[in-house]
């Protein structure tokens, strides 16, 4: 058992494994040229079947209907569902849901919970979050332009915003906007709404096509306009002025569900590589394998997922420990090294492949093609490089503007 391991993570892994092994493998190949809707309902059987084993939403607080699992061992379940793109949607802990159930269980009123949440909770509905805009840079988000005015006891919303994850067929979603424009500090400008997808001026413009594909429902990426969106002030999270300092929260528990599925992802292509590299004969019985070049990367990379793994699971037992916050420099770290690795890793595996390995006949074309944004999403890479090397300058007395 490794130093971050439980009896009762012990004890549960192998049930994941086996839902993997027997639910979501065999489904694989067919899936790889379908849309996510298209696979949808096939996928909603082995919900029900995780639901009934009693899996379902591993990261849940026991108190909150879930499997009372802290984030070192969730970490490492969400490193095993990795293994799948399936994996996270079929136990309720694929982002943005799992992002937004964990900030609407924190911050939200009771009015909130029951309307939005509750329902999130059993599986029945999908959300979003959006905040990134198309004509303001996202690496720094105080800068944009959508609006909610407040009339009476209803916030009127304007603006844009894009690169929605899985809005196509969400049921709500979760909007940052500028509330209160003439604060003095910046950071307390804007605030999050919950805005059910049916309201009127909530627009879904398009499902932006990706590297070729532009996938459907939970497996894509919107474009968003908001034309005089009212929604009810109750629906505001937190108070006015809080938006940056909950996406913050959010944030910080995101980024090691995120690095620990990349490992997830890191590990299903390693495999692969290395089967190809013991049995790809280059002729005459010489295996892809015996070449130095393909031993350098097998034991490159195999150092470069533990190395990873160790990291993350360190920086998740510190916000276990004490806070996100406290833990803002290794959340920073971990976000830009593993996304790193995670590239190298997938760019090599489908290297030993050769051509095979960019076809869609095995799985890294589709994960290469899906996580080519890790480096961009939730802050790029030279952010928060950026934010850790002036931390450490500062101890070197040198301080930094951006
Ligand atoms: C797959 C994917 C899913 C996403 N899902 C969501 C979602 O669900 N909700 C949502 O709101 N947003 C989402 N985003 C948007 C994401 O958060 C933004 O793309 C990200 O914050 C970067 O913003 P930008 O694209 O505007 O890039 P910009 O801010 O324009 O930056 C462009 C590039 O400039 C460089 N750069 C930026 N700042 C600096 C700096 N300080 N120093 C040096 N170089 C710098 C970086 O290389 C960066 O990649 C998603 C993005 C992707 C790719």
């Amino acid at each position: 058992m490794n130093v971050f391991s439980s009896d009762k993570l012990e004890q549960f892994l192998p049930k994941v494994k086996t839902i993997l092994e027997e639910n979501l493998f065999p489904l694989e190949q067919a899936y790889l040229h379908q849309s996510f809707s298209a696979v949808e309902p096939e996928l909603n059987k082995v919900r029900g079947l995780i639901k009934e084993q009693d899996l379902w939403n591993p990261h849940l607080s026991e108190h909150h209907g879930g499997l009372g699992f802290n984030l070192v061992e969730f970490g490492q379940i969400s490193e095993l569902l990795g293994r799948s793109p399936y994996g996270h949607y079929c136990f309720n802990c694929n982002a943005p849901d799992i992002g937004n159930q964990e900030l609407l269980l924190g911050y939200a009123s009771e009015h909130i919970k029951s309307l939005f949440l509750e329902p999130l909770l059993k599986g029945d509905i999908r959300s979003c979050f959006a905040m990134t805009e198309p004509e303001f840079a996202g690496s720094n988000p105080v800068n944009m332009g959508t609006t909610a005015v407040k009339r009476g006891d209803h916030y009127i919303i304007n603006g844009r915003k894009w690169f929605t994850t899985s809005a196509d067929g969400a049921s709500f979603a979760i909007v940052m906007a500028n509330t209160n424009p003439g604060a003095e500090n910046k950071y307390q400008r804007a605030s999050m709404l919950v805005v059910p997808t049916t309201t009127k001026g909530f627009h879904l413009k398009r499902n932006i096509s990706i590297m070729g594909e532009p996938n459907d429902t939970y497996f894509s990426h919107a474009e968003l306009e908001f034309k005089d969106c009212k929604v009810p002030a109750k629906n505001l999270i937190g108070n006015e002025g809080d938006g940056f300092l909950l996406a913050q929260q959010r944030l910080g528990p995101g980024r090691i569900h995120h690095c620990m599925r990349w490992i997830g992802i890191c590990e299903r292509s390693f495999d692969l590589m290395c089967s190809r590299a013991a049995t790809r004969d280059l002729g005459n019985g010489t295996m892809l394998g015996s070449k130095q070049t393909i031993q350098n990367w097998i034991a490159e990379c195999r150092a470069e997922i533990d190395a990873s793994r160790y990291m993350v699971l360190h920086t998740a037992q510190k916000i276990d420990e004490v806070g996100t916050k406290a833990a803002r420099l290794e959340i920073s770290t971990i976000k830009f090294y593993v996304a790193n690795v995670l590239m190298k890793v997938l760019d090599r595996a489908i290297q030993v492949h050769g051509a095979l390995g960019i076809t869609d006949d095995t799985i890294l074309s589709f994960y290469y093609r899906h996580e080519r944004g890790a480096r961009i999403y939730d802050g790029p890479d030279e952010v928060h490089k950026s934010t850790l090397a002036r931390q450490i300058l500062k101890n070197y007395g040198l301080n930094t503007n951006r």
